[in-house]
């Protein structure tokens, strides 16, 4: 499989290349140039594949011209080592839990992948890959726990000093050995900054090989696909496929979801499930595409304004809205609704949702209302726990803090305080 840039046709990279690049030139992303469509064979043997099997017989296509049969075995074994089951909530409605990886966030498959990935093209390379992050919260963690003792690979991650949870912060400062946290006295923003400084200082460059692991990298987009796979294997109704509310901020995972979609996996329609930064759920309404500055909320993962993965949907579909609709529609869900959804299916189901499951949550009760004789899926994509305030407050209870927590909140923050100062920053990276 070959990838070509979105904004540049002309160039078409293997999966190494667009996994080392992360984006191609004049920032397109990269994107495959066929999408396989899976035999009958693999659907008869569908019911009994483990994860790693399926992952690796929907990946092989994507990754065959970069990676061994073996080495790609190896890598989803690794990456799907976790349970993510799909849990009845009501008679019409399922939740998909992509929270029991190690970071309680869906992040972790993308990361997880990705960082085994590199992990072994650095192997045929001389020098080290320098990994630069700026978080907001999830995604360090994410990366930090995936490519945590990944030979080859340096991870540098900044995040602003005091403005992430405590168990986000833990996440980011306490593994060490080739992950380091730069703790930045200033904003988000300003983390961002330095780094998309960093990313265009030729002398840097020169001295370090620079890679990002955000979310439009292949190598973190293409495994989430699996999500829909593995929550089809568990969905008993083979007659009627499932609709699927998915939450959705830079819109790689729903993305993921269409990808799938367009393989031949089985679902009746999906919904983009928004807070009230709902570019694409008014796009998909009045036919107008309107990027606006991000606002923040409580399910703060989807505060975003202009949502990168969205170009890719478009290719999927031939750049037709009108294709889009006929399997994608969207919905927006305030803060308030959000809140009250989260008491409410604790009232009714005894089920605890985070902030972003709820978005995901009610927008698939609304559709369900309307299409009374369809059920569903949510993606549930982080553990309450991690947005512990927001949900005690809802709830007005105490959440049961897992295990895995405890370990990680008695364990010692190493961090490097840093103004947010693009001399400091560089003299930090190169000495
Ligand atoms: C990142 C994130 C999302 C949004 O996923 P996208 O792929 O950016 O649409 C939703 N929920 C949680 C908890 C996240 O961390």
């Amino acid at each position: 499989m070959q990838y070509y840039n979105l904004n540049e046709p002309n160039e078409i990279v293997d999966f190494k290349t667009a996994a080392i690049k992360g984006q191609g030139t004049n920032k397109g992303l990269f994107f495959p140039t066929s999408i396989p469509v899976l035999s009958s064979d693999f659907w008869k043997r569908f019911p009994l594949l483990s994860k790693a099997e399926m992952a690796f017989e929907v990946l092989r296509p994507y990754v065959s011209s970069s990676l061994s049969e073996q080495q790609l075995y190896n890598i989803a074994e690794d990456t799907f080592n976790f349970d993510i089951p799909l849990v009845k909530v009501n008679d019409q409605i399922q939740s998909l839990e992509l929270f029991h990886g190690p970071t309680l966030a869906f992040k972790d498959v993308g990361a997880r992948f990705m960082s085994r990935c590199l992990g072994l093209f650095a192997q045929t390379r001389s020098e080290k890959l320098t990994v630069l992050v700026a978080t907001s919260g999830d995604t360090g963690g994410a990366v930090a726990n995936g490519f945590y003792d990944v030979d080859g690979v340096e991870v540098v991650i900044l995040y602003p000093s005091n403005k992430v949870s405590e168990v986000q912060e833990k996440q980011l400062t306490t593994l060490g050995k080739n992950i380091r946290a730069i703790e930045v006295n200033g904003s988000f923003d300003d983390c961002q900054a330095l780094v998309k400084q960093a990313f265009n200082d030729d002398e840097l460059q020169r001295n370090l090989f620079l890679t990002s692991a955000n979310s439009i990298n292949v190598a973190r987009w293409l495994p989430q696909q699996m999500y829909y796979f593995f929550a089809y294997q568990q969905w008993a109704d083979s007659l009627n496929p499932p609709v699927i509310a998915v939450p959705s901020g830079n819109f790689g995972n729903i993305c993921a979801g269409l990808l799938a979609y367009q393989s031949g996996l089985p679902v009746n329609h999906f919904i983009a499930a928004c807070n009230v930064n709902d570019v694409v759920p008014r796009y998909l309404n009045t036919g107008d595409y309107q990027p606006k500055p991000a606002q923040p909320t409580i399910s703060n993962a989807m505060d975003v304004g202009v949502p990168s993965n969205f170009i890719r949907i478009e290719e999927l579909f031939g750049k037709s809205l009108d294709n889009i609709k006929t399997i994608l529609s969207g919905a927006t869900v305030t803060d308030d609704v959000t809140l009250q959804t989260i008491q409410q299916v604790y009232q009714k189901n005894q089920y605890i949702l985070d902030p972003h499951g709820a978005v995901a949550y009610r927008a698939l009760e609304d559709y369900l209302q309307a299409h009374p004789n369809q059920k569903g899926i949510f993606l549930e994509t982080a553990h309450p726990i991690k947005f512990i305030d927001t949900v005690e407050e809802a709830l007005n209870m105490k959440l049961i803090i897992p295990e895995s927590l405890n370990d990680l909140m008695k364990a010692q923050k190493q961090s490097t305080l840093m103004e947010p100062n693009y001399d400091d920053f560089k003299s930090y990276l190169i000495g």
